[in-house]
């Protein structure tokens, strides 16, 4: 079977556990424009097999190193168990699992500073750096509430390879199966299916190097609406009159959590080619 064709297996068989709405704000991660240009510059300029989408090496073959850090609120009530996030750690190894990459959590840290568990990233994100982190780690913050650097409420927020090996996630978004897998996403170099900060990408893939995710086995994602089929809802045309069939089960969408089923194989491969050039000197 094709690369191509089992992913769109993946993506179209494992439509469980519908979820009854769409997560839309569901992510904080900031993408930074001069990095999505040079990524996009890059798939220009490389030859095929130095690009992430068809890079040659497609297996890790690694376990890297979480510190999970839980803030307590004033009560010292954790918010959180162990095992919900166990859980959540399994779906997230499961996704991770054809690029032959896993994730143990080597500590659960508890902090009693309840003021983080609302956590603001302008506010709090720099103290909790200096005080809450265990370098060469993939250190992981749960809040009972989540504001990104727009002060918006969100699910999640990580940063791209070359920042701080930080995630954030909101603690009532773990239980849903996909905000860790999706930020982790991040935390390896992708962008979300529907970006536009190097342009909109066009339905008929003519420019998916560079514009949207810059990956061109996701097709173009309007950021749209789904039902509770996992299927567009309404379907959108572009300017041309052409409709967009965006895969609802990709992780980097914002489509429902209960709809989402994994990467695609040139996701996979930027993130191993990310992986490689930036975040190599992980545990
Ligand atoms: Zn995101």
């Amino acid at each position: 079977m094709k690369a191509a064709t089992l992913i769109y297996v993946i993506l179209f068989s494992c439509f469980f556990a519908v979820s009854d709405g769409n997560s839309q704000g569901i992510c904080g991660t900031v993408v930074d424009t001069a990095r999505i240009q040079a990524d996009a510059a890059a798939n220009l300029s490389s030859s095929q097999t130095q690009r992430g989408l068809f890079f040659p090496v497609n297996c890790l073959n690694k376990t890297l190193s979480i510190t999970a850090y839980i803030f307590r609120d004033s009560t010292a009530a954790d918010g959180i168990t162990q095992a919900s996030i166990l859980s959540a750690l399994q779906i997230l190894n499961n996704d991770f699992a054809p690029m032959c990459l896993s994730f143990s959590i080597c500590e659960f840290v508890y902090v009693n500073n309840y003021n983080y568990n609302d956590f603001y990233a302008l506010k709090h994100e720099n103290e909790v750096y200096n005080l809450y982190y265990t370098p060469n780690t993939i250190n992981v913050y749960f809040s009972n509430t989540l504001y990104d650097n727009t002060n918006s409420s969100v699910c999640g927020y990580a940063h791209f390879p070359g920042g701080r090996d930080m995630i954030f996630l909101n603690k009532s978004c773990v239980g849903d199966g996909k905000t860790f897998s999706h930020e982790m996403g991040h935390f390896f170099g992708l962008y979300h299916t529907f970006e536009t900060a190097n342009g909109v990408e066009l339905i008929n893939g003519t420019n998916c190097l560079v514009a949207g995710d810059l990956i061109c086995d996701t097709p173009a994602d309007p950021n749209g609406l789904n039902g509770s089929d996992c299927q567009m809802l309404p379907y959108l045309p572009d300017p041309s009159g052409n409709w967009y069939v965006p895969q609802i089960g990709n992780i980097m969408s914002y489509y429902s959590a209960g709809c989402k089923c994994g990467f695609t194989t040139q996701q996979f491969n930027w993130m191993i080619q990310q992986f490689l050039t930036n975040r190599n000197y992980l545990w």
